[in-house]
C-alpha cells in the first residue's frame, strides 16, 4: 500500500525550528544541567535532533506508554510500559514528546515525574494540537501549532510504520 501524502512541515522547516529551541532551551538552562526525558516511540527523532542544538550538559533517559484506543484517537488511559532507568530527584527534567492533542498523555506523565521530586519539570513538545485539548495542560516549549489533522513522519507512526520520514505530512483521502 502506497501512502497518500502531503507535506505539512519540511524536514528544512523542522531543522530551522528545532535549532530554534534548541537555542532557547540553552539560554533557560544556562548554568544548569539537564535530563531530557524522551517518549518512545514517537519522541525519538525529535529528541536526537533536539539535544544535539542543546549546548549544557544533559543525560537522557526514556518512558514508553500506551494509551488504550482506536489507532487515531487517545481514550485517556495510559499504561507505563517502560519507566526511568534512573531517579529524577533534584534534577532538571525536560519531558520530550512527538505531539500533543487531547493533553492526556502529557498530563498523566508530567503528574507523575512531578511526585517524584525533581527540581524542575518542563515539558517540550514538536507538534501542538490545541483544538482537541481535553485538560488545560500547556508545553513550555512547542515546535509548531497545527490543525486538528492525523499527521505522520518524523517519528510519529501510522500503524507502527513511516516514523523514518523526514517531513511531518498529512494523510490525503
Ligand atoms: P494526547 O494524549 O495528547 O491526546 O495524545 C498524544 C499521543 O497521541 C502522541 O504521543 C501520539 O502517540 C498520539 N497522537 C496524537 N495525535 C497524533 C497524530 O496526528 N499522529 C500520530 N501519529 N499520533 C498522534
Amino acid at each position: 500500500m502506497r501512502l497518500q501524502l502531503k507535506v505539512l512541515i519540511s524536514a528544512e522547516d523542522i531543522a530551522r525550528r528545532v535549532q530554534e529551541l534548541g537555542r532557547e532551551i540553552t539560554a533557560d538552562y544556562q548554568g544548569r544541567s539537564l535530563m531530557i526525558i524522551g517518549i518512545l516511540k514517537g519522541a525519538v527523532v525529535f529528541m536526537s535532533d533536539l539535544i544535539r542544538q542543546i549546548s549544557v550538559p544533559l543525560e537522557v533517559d526514556f518512558m514508553a506508554i500506551s494509551s488504550y484506543g482506536e489507532a487515531t484517537e487517545t481514550s485517556g488511559v495510559v499504561q507505563l510500559l517502560k519507566d526511568l532507568d534512573r531517579p529524577i530527584e533534584g534534577k532538571h527534567v525536560l519531558i520530550v514528546e512527538d505531539i500533543i492533542d487531547t493533553g492526556l498523555t502529557l498530563s498523566y506523565l508530567y503528574q507523575l515525574l512531578q511526585s517524584r521530586n525533581p527540581a524542575t519539570l518542563k515539558t517540550a513538545v514538536l507538534l501542538d494540537k490545541p483544538e482537541r485539548r481535553r485538560t488545560d495542560f500547556t508545553p513550555d516549549y512547542v515546535g509548531f501549532t497545527i490543525p486538528d489533522k492525523f499527521v505522520i513522519g518524523y517519528g510519529l507512526d501510522y500503524n507502527h510504520m513511516h516514523r523514518e520520514l523526514p517531513y511531518v505530512g498529512v494523510l490525503e483521502n
